[in-house]
């Protein structure tokens, strides 16, 4: 018989709490609500709840207004999210306290080199690890790759991963030149302390997984489970973007759209149901992550 060790029984205890996390650079895209709705439906499949945390962290990219633009959206498409909404902005001091901890146990370290230095494969070979290389001045804050072996995660929906950080990428940036924090610290902190036991979201991020595990690792955090859903593309294989103008979320009507976010997750709505609830409604009775395609799944723009 199969046992479940102390970890598993904890796991199934737990409540569930997923969230989604849309960076607020546009409108929100079809890509995104394929992502938003599979990740309400998997907490809603679990009787969890469902947190929206806008991820505001880049002043640069920020958009003025799209975040409550990106709200508003969800609303439309009857995707509530329990709680207030949260903004990663809010949440610097913590971001910052993770770094010192990271810095002062030696896991990150200051480097001076700018992305002109790194070898043409991008991938950086450890140049300040042990001293900033001469002549240099600190620019970034850097987490140490070299002493951990490869990282492998069970995941929902793509199956089992595995994948070295320090092969993939080297030691990475968890403050920029700028300033900032790096999306890859601020990300695990946030989810960590908001008690996310699942990341659902698109599998254009299922390559910064491992790095985050990593982060989860280096400051003594147990990891969420993962589920990356199918990228959607258009028609021509490519990642669909922010400004594509066939978007089906501005350019059909809500149920339309839906339909097509729930046919991209593997779902097929019945044909009578127009209206949003019902829709949701009927994905949730059926819902499975074995049903969802690994992808990528070309967005139909033009539904029947
Ligand atoms: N904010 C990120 C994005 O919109 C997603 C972060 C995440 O889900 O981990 O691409």
């Amino acid at each position: 018989m199969k046992t479940s060790s102390p970890e598993q029984l904890a796991r199934q205890q737990e409540s569930y709490i997923g969230r989604f996390a849309p960076s607020p650079t546009g409108p929100l895209h079809f890509g995104s609500l394929v992502a938003a709705v599979g990740s309400w439906l998997q907490a809603r499949a679990h009787d969890g709840k469902w947190l929206v945390r806008i991820e505001d962290i880049d002043p640069p990219r920020v958009v003025p207004g799209a975040a409550e633009q990106q709200l508003e959206t969800l609303r439309r498409f009857g995707l509530e999210p329990d709680g207030a909404v949260q903004y990663q902005s809010q949440f610097d001091e913590r971001h910052q306290a993770a770094l010192n901890r990271l810095i002062r146990s030696g896991q990150a370290y200051p480097c001076g080199c700018s992305r002109r230095d790194l070898p043409p494969d991008g991938i950086y070979p450890g140049t300040c690890r042990n001293g900033l290389a001469e002549g240099r001045s600190p620019r970034s804050i850097r987490l140490r790759t070299d002493r951990t072996g490869p990282v492998t995660f069970h995941d929902l929906v793509q199956g089992r991963q595995r994948e070295h950080p320090g092969a993939h990428t080297g030691d990475f940036v968890i403050r920029r030149a700028d300033g900032l924090i790096a999306y890859q610290l601020a990300v695990v902190v946030d989810d960590h302390d908001a008690g996310i036991t699942e990341v659902v979201r698109g599998a254009d991020l299922i390559e910064s997984t491992a790095r985050q595990i990593h982060v989860y690792h280096c400051l003594g955090w147990q990891p969420p489970r993962w589920m990356h859903l199918p990228l959607i593309v258009d028609e021509h294989g490519r990642k669909l973007s922010k400004s594509d103008k066939d978007d089906p979320v501005d350019r059909r009507p809500a149920p339309e759209a839906l339909r097509l976010a729930l046919r991209a997750l593997g779902h097929e709505p019945p044909a009578p149901v127009r209206n949003i609830s019902g829709m949701l409604e009927h994905a949730l009775a059926r819902w499975s992550p074995d049903r969802v395609p690994r992808g990528p799944v070309t967005a139909e723009m033009h539904p029947d």
